[in-house]
């Protein structure tokens, strides 16, 4: 797993989501002061490589003067070690001066749509589509990456196929996260996505997918294909990702990851005491990190999916039971239907009748449509 730091300049957002876990009105946005002191913390905490993401809230409340200090600030005074920039963003404040400095950097941005509009606005409140669809069109005319994410919650996913079809037709790369319960609001399972629905939805992508090779791409069936062939977990869910991410939130406290911040209790240090590796393996939120990792040791050994699935996220785990490990991540249940799947059509494709070892036939004797290894085999 590559050293990541998720930076969150403020938890604030001008959107009010239906399904929000993660946005607080009055919280304040990150100095440039707290900029200069995570340079002065990681020049000595790691020397690796590191990949900062902006994240929120919504990070572009900061601001251009921000983004044009602080960006410079941290890929040269971390220089020469390999500095990467990311932001996640539904792309409201963007501007031309934001996008400018954002190309310099080459920061891709990974930004949120729930499908069509009316859907889309419906979940996400209305007007969102078109300022974010505003915001897009600046990112695109200065040539910056966008990738959306969709939020699948337990209205939407009755609507799968227009989504799917939202995305092919404008030809958009489809990545996908599972509605959380929202520990904000008077009833947080309303819009959550059931994990069993969530397995079925993702079989469900991986079919569509393959049906439509070469006309889309589905993020995240692409990440699962890959840890099954590799046998190792290929995004942060499906590794153990304590010690090897890290987020700052607005006044420079240090969490494991954004999902955590403004939770006190899971703050573990704060960059303006500069504190090493060690120092933070002393807060009670690295040692519930690292129980999650010995708890799935002993509650998966028997999973045969073990090593790339590895319990799946230890936030969706032991947020919502208030800081006891109970049981691992609820999604289990879905990680599980699609690494089966995978597993059993890959078997089928390479020994079952159907492939009879299709994989090892001449080109002109293969069947037309692609199957699961040419998913397997793809570059991601
Ligand atoms: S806590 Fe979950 S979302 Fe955060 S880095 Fe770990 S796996 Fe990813
Ligand atoms: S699929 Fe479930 S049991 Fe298997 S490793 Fe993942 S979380 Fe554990």
């Amino acid at each position: 797993m590559p050293f990541h730091v998720m930076l969150i300049p403020t938890l604030g957002c001008p959107a009010n989501c239906n399904y929000c876990w993660s946005s607080e009105e009055k919280s304040p946005i990150m100095s440039i002061e707290t900029i200069k002191e995570v340079v002065e913390w990681l020049k000595v905490f790691r020397q690796d490589s590191v990949t900062f993401t902006f994240h929120g809230g919504e990070p572009l409340l900061a601001g251009v003067d921000f983004y044009r200090e602080a960006l410079p600030l941290l890929a040269e005074g971390l220089s020469p070690r390999n500095i990467a920039f990311a932001i996640q963003t539904n792309l409201w404040k963007l501007t031309p001066e934001i996008a400018e400095i954002f190309a310099r950097y080459d920061v891709p941005i990974g930004s949120s749509l729930d499908g069509p509009q009316e859907l889309n606005d419906l979940q996400r409140g209305k007007g969102y589509y078109e300022k974010t669809m505003k915001g897009y069109e600046i990112a695109k005319a200065h040539g910056l990456t966008v990738r959306f994410i969709t939020t699948f919650t337990s209205h939407s996913v009755k609507f799968r196929e227009d989504i799917f079809n939202f995305y092919l037709e404008k030809g958009l790369t489809l990545k996908l996260h599972p509605c959380l319960p929202s520990l904000k609001g008077d009833n947080p399972e309303k819009w959550a996505l059931d994990p069993e629905k969530y397995g079925e939805l993702l079989i469900y992508l991986l079919d569509k997918y393959l049906e439509n090779m070469g006309k889309i791409e589905v993020m995240n069936i692409d990440q699962l294909c890959k840890c099954v062939f590799t046998g190792r977990g290929t995004v942060c869910t499906y590794v153990d990702c304590m010690g090897d991410t890290f987020a700052v939130g607005p006044d420079g406290g240090i969490y494991p990851c954004y999902r955590f911040v403004g939770m006190p209790e899971y703050v573990m240090g704060n960059v303006y005491d500069r504190p090493t590796m060690a120092d933070l393996a002393q807060s009670d939120a690295w040692k519930l990190m690292h129980k999650y990792k010995e708890f799935v040791d002993s509650e998966c050994g028997k999973c045969s999916h073990i090593k790339y699935c590895r319990g799946g996220c230890p936030y969706n785990a032991i947020v919502p039971t208030d800081g006891e490990i109970k049981a691992v991540d609820p999604h289990c249940v879905a990680y599980k239907m699609i690494f089966d799947e995978i597993t059993d059509r890959v078997n089928q494709e390479m020994f079952g009748s159907a492939g009879s070892m299709d994989m090892f036939l001449p080109q002109t004797m293969k069947p037309s449509r692609p199957g699961i290894m040419s998913l397997m085999l793809k570059k991601i």
